[in-house]
Order: structure tokens, then C-alpha cells, then sequence
């Protein structure tokens, strides 16, 4: 399959001259051919159009073949083989294996929607019998199923260029709750993006799907905000930046008919060391600590930023572990030049702070876009008293807050800001502490965990990939897992319809 740079509007591929957009090898800063036409309004318009007309005969097709649908593009994912690795790793400057593991959990994620979509469980479906000689007033029948919202407008995100980007999570969920889909592809990786995109095209076609169920647009700014003002647009996924999750939140809250968007932004993800885990698992903590800080050169959004502990011999020991396994990692390229260098100013914002120490650093970084990992420390009173250091800094940098006592861990919780994740390392003694945490640490994240890292998020039902403000944009959702599809979903209720006026799913 050949990249081309078009714009991919439903079944049409559309050529021009123009193209000045282009993929960067982040590992060598190489242009990377070919060159991307950037969408114009007059393109969002046409493809969210086409997207309306798709949606009505879309969503009246049959759970069966919307399944078939899914799994067609999960099998053309898979047979464009080592195309898609090889422009992936050129695209993001994630390894090979990197890549493969993300490929595996996308088409698995296509694979389990479609059994979703064949279960029928998300319709909701629920009746309520008539009572015709319920008094005062009768009861009248009514039956309730879920529908999909509409057209969605889904940012692919620059660190899962394939899990989270053009076949992603806000993807398959929104083609799984019957609504198409219109791309706008991230402009780290918009050769993967179009491959992917190209394979939900072909996808569409062998299986019987309307035009312009899928649609994928590269641009800039413009090109988004113009996709999230249109009126056929009914719905948003977003992951990346606040400000970024933040400006489409209030363009879609001010257009005439305001629409939901799911971003998911900023997240530090605490992680507490309790007294007995640090006393006797410290070294391997540490470690683990160290292999989930800097996977991915730090690039995800469950990375671990800050870590809270009580001060004294265990955490210096702890730290001590910690110092030594990162000094053994060399630093992997970040996605974006531009990622790199917010990086930079993050890292030299926190490392001038005066309540702040440098306790920790990687191997030197050699190369673009490379930065060493770091870990900082602090004080619990220090963290209290600026918000700043409470702040994500997006890749391989962590922050340890030394607590005096368990009020102090409870209050640096209660004072950070919503977050995907919170964990416990724990032993049995510890149980009481965290029995006393727990509540605080519920009304902050959407995912606790113990003994374990945040940075794996499992595929399934169950699994929240989401949380208070900033973490997301809607605390009531999740970006992953099956529970996704709920987003794009709304319930309409048929009060004393006769059967044959019904639904077939309600029948
Ligand atoms: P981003 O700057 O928020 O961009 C994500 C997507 O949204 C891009 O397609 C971007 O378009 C678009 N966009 C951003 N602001 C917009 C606006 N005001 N109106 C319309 N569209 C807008 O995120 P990024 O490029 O992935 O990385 C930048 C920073 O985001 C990172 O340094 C990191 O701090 C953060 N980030 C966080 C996570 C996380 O999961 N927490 C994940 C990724 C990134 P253009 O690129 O065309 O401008």
C-alpha cells in the first residue's frame, strides 16, 4: 500500500498540488516523503457532510455486519505487515517491538468491539410493561435502546500512533456505537495515519459499508477547530495537550448546538510508597519505578510523575535504587521536536525551583530530540505551597515528595489536581494505611492500582482510562476499554410504540 498524502474523504482520494506537510524522523530530523495536502474548510465541510449521509444508512446496518466491519479492518492492519512497522518507527522513533505490541493491542481492540457490537449489550435495551389499570393514571409501555450520536471528529494522539491514532480507542468505539468517523490525523506520524486510515477505507468498501463512514484530514489548527465547529459533527475525541483539550472544549461549548468532546489532557499519577513495601521491596520498586518512568522515553500519559512517601532512611534508599538503575538507561528520541523541547523547559523549570533537589539522572543523551530521564525531589510543604510543581512535564521526569506523616501524604492528595491513575506499593502491614488512602485517592483518579505500574493499561471491560479534571474532560468516561463505546451513545425511549413501528432491536 502507497502513501500519497491525500486527503482520504469517505471512498474519494483527493490530490493536489500543495503539500506542506511532512512526517520528521524524530531520530535524525529527516524529512520524510511524501508531502501532506493540509485540509481547508471547504474539505471539513465536504467530509463532515458526506459523514451526515453515511450516518443514516450506517447506523441502521446490522450488528453482524458493523462486527464484520470492525474485524476487516483488524485483518487489513495485520497484513500490511512491516509497511506499517517500518513507517511507524520512521515516523515516531519508537522501536520496532515498541510498535508490533502496539499493533497487537489495536487489532485486538477492533476484535473485541466487534464482539461487543455482536453482543448487543451496549444498546441498553430495558422495558417496561404497560399497567392500563394503574390508577390514578395509567401506565404506558415504554422500551429504551442507545443510539449513536452521530458523526465524530477523533484527534489522533502523537504517542499511540496506532492504538490511540487513526484505528485507536476513540475510533472503534465511536464505528462500534454506529457513528463514522472523521480523522485529523497527528502531524508526528500522518504516514502511519494514512496507512491505517487506508485500511478502514478499504475495509468500509469490502464489507458493504456507506461512503464516508471514515474520513482522514491532515492539517493544522485550523483544520481542527474547523471539524469540531461543524454543525454535522456531533461529537469529540481528543488526547494530548490541556491547552489543546481545552480549546476545543470551549470552541464545542460555544457553537449553537454545543457537543460533547472526550479529551483526555494531563495526568501526573501518583504513586505512594507505603511504610513496609519501601522497608522491604525497595530495590525492586525502585526498579520498577525506573523501567515504567522511562518506557517509551517517558511519553505516556500514565507515566509515573510523582511519587509520595514518608521521609527517611527507606526513601534515601529507595532513591538510592533508583538513581542506579537509571543511570543504566540511555535515552530513547522523543515523538516531536516540539514534544523534545517542552520537554527541556519543564525539566529546566523544576530543576531551578529552590525547593527542589536533583536527585537523579540517566545515561547522557546522544542525538536529536533525546533528553536524559530525570528524578527531582521535594518536600511536602514545598509541593503544597506551588502549584506549579504539581504540573506534568510529558516524558522521562518524576518528582519525589518527601512527607513528614501520613497527614501530609493525605494533604499533598487532597491538593493535586484529577488524575487516570493512583497507586499503592504495599505490603500486609501496610492494608491500614491504605484502607485510610483508598477514599482519597477514589475521589482523585480513575484507576487505583497496587503493586503494579500505570503505564500498562489493559484492553477490557472493566478498565478506566480516565478521571477528574485535567486527566480528562468528562470524569464519567473511559478512552479505553469496552466502556468507551458509551460516549457516543445516547438512549431514546419508545413509549406505546406498536411492534411493528418498533425497532427490530427492541421487537
Ligand atoms: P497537542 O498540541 O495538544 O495536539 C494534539 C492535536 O490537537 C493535534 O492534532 C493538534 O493540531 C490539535 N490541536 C492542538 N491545539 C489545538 C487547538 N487549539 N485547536 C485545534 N486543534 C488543536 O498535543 P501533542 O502534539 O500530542 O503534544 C504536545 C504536548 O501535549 C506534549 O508536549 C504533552 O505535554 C502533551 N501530551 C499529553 C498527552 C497525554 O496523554 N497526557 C499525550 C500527548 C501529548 P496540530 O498539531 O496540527 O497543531
Amino acid at each position: 500500500m502507497d502513501i500519497t498524502g491525500d486527503l482520504l474523504i469517505g471512498f474519494k482520494s483527493d490530490s493536489r498540488a500543495d503539500r506542506p506537510l511532512h512526517g520528521v524522523n524524530p531520530s535524525t530530523l529527516e524529512t520524510l516523503a511524501p508531502g501532506f495536502i493540509i485540509a481547508t474548510d471547504a474539505d471539513v465541510a465536504q467530509a463532515a457532510d458526506l459523514a451526515w449521509e453515511a450516518f443514516l444508512a450506517y447506523r441502521q446496518i446490522s450488528l453482524d455486519k458493523r462486527a464484520d466491519f470492525l474485524t476487516a479492518i483488524a485483518q487489513n492492519i495485520v497484513d500490511l505487515g512491516d509497511t506499517l512497522v517500518a513507517r511507524a518507527v520512521a515516523e515516531t522513533g519508537l522501536t520496532a517491538t515498541r510498535i508490533e505490541t502496539e499493533r497487537t493491542r489495536t487489532v485486538f481492540q477492533l476484535r473485541l468491539f466487534a464482539e461487543v457490537v455482536r453482543a448487543g449489550e451496549f444498546l441498553d435495551r430495558r422495558v417496561d410493561p404497560a399497567l392500563p389499570h394503574r390508577q390514578p393514571i395509567p401506565k404506558p409501555e415504554l422500551r429504551l435502546r442507545q443510539i449513536g450520536l452521530g458523526p465524530v471528529a477523533v484527534f489522533g494522539s502523537s504517542n499511540f500512533p496506532l492504538a490511540f491514532s487513526s484505528a485507536g480507542g476513540d475510533t472503534v468505539s465511536a464505528l462500534a456505537a454506529g457513528c463514522p468517523v472523521i480523522i485529523k490525523g497527528h502531524p508526528a506520524h500522518p504516514g502511519t495515519g494514512e496507512l491505517v486510515a487506508r485500511c478502514i477505507i478499504d475495509a468500509a468498501r469490502s464489507t458493504g459499508m456507506p461512503d464516508g463512514v471514515i474520513s482522514f484530514l491532515m492539517g493544522g489548527v485550523e483544520t481542527g477547530k474547523a471539524l469540531v465547529s461543524h454543525p454535522r459533527i456531533k461529537a469529540v475525541g481528543f488526547t494530548g495537550s490541556r491547552a489543546g483539550g481545552l480549546a476545543l472544549c470551549a470552541l464545542a461549548a460555544a457553537r449553537p448546538e454545543p457537543i460533547p468532546v472526550y479529551a483526555e489532557m494531563s495526568s501526573v499519577n501518583p504513586v505512594l510508597l507505603l511504610p513496609a513495601a519501601i522497608a522491604n521491596r525497595s530495590e525492586e520498586i525502585a526498579k520498577g519505578y525506573v523501567a515504567s518512568l522511562t518506557l517509551g522515553a517517558g511519553q505516556f500519559c500514565t507515566n509515573p510523575g510523582i511519587v509520595l512517601a514518608l521521609d527517611g532512611p527507606e526513601l534515601d534508599g529507595f532513591i538510592a535504587h533508583a538513581g542506579a538503575a537509571l543511570a543504566q538507561v540511555e535515552p530513547a528520541p522523543m515523538l516531536t521536536d516540539r514534544i523534545h523541547a517542552t520537554f527541556q523547559a519543564g525539566v529546566a523549570a523544576i530543576a531551578k525551583n529552590p525547593k527542589v533537589v536533583a536527585e537523579a539522572q540517566s545515561a547522557a543523551a546522544q542525538g536529536p530530540t533525546r533528553s536524559e530521564a530525570r528524578i527531582f525531589g521535594t518536600t511536602a510543604e514545598a509541593f503544597l505551597a506551588d502549584a506549579d510543581l504539581g504540573e506534568e512535564i510529558f516524558g522521562a521526569a518524576s518528582l519525589v515528595v518527601r512527607c513528614r506523616d501520613v497527614a501530609d501524604i493525605i494533604a499533598v492528595l487532597d491538593h493535586m489536581e484529577g488524575q487516570l491513575t493512583a497507586t499503592l506499593h504495599l505490603d500486609d502491614a501496610d492494608f491500614p494505611l491504605a484502607q485510610q488512602l483508598t477514599p482519597h485517592l477514589e475521589l482523585k483518579a480513575g484507576r487505583l492500582l497496587v503493586n503494579g505500574w500505570p503505564t500498562n493499561v489493559e484492553v477490557s471491560s472493566a478498565m478506566v482510562h480516565g478521571g477528574p479534571f485535567p486527566a480528562t474532560s468528562d470524569s464519567r468516561s473511559t478512552s479505553v476499554g469496552t466502556m468507551a463505546i458509551r460516549r457516543f451513545l445516547r438512549p431514546v425511549s419508545y413509549q406505546n410504540f406498536p411492534t411493528a413501528l418498533l425497532p427490530d432491536d427492541l421487537k
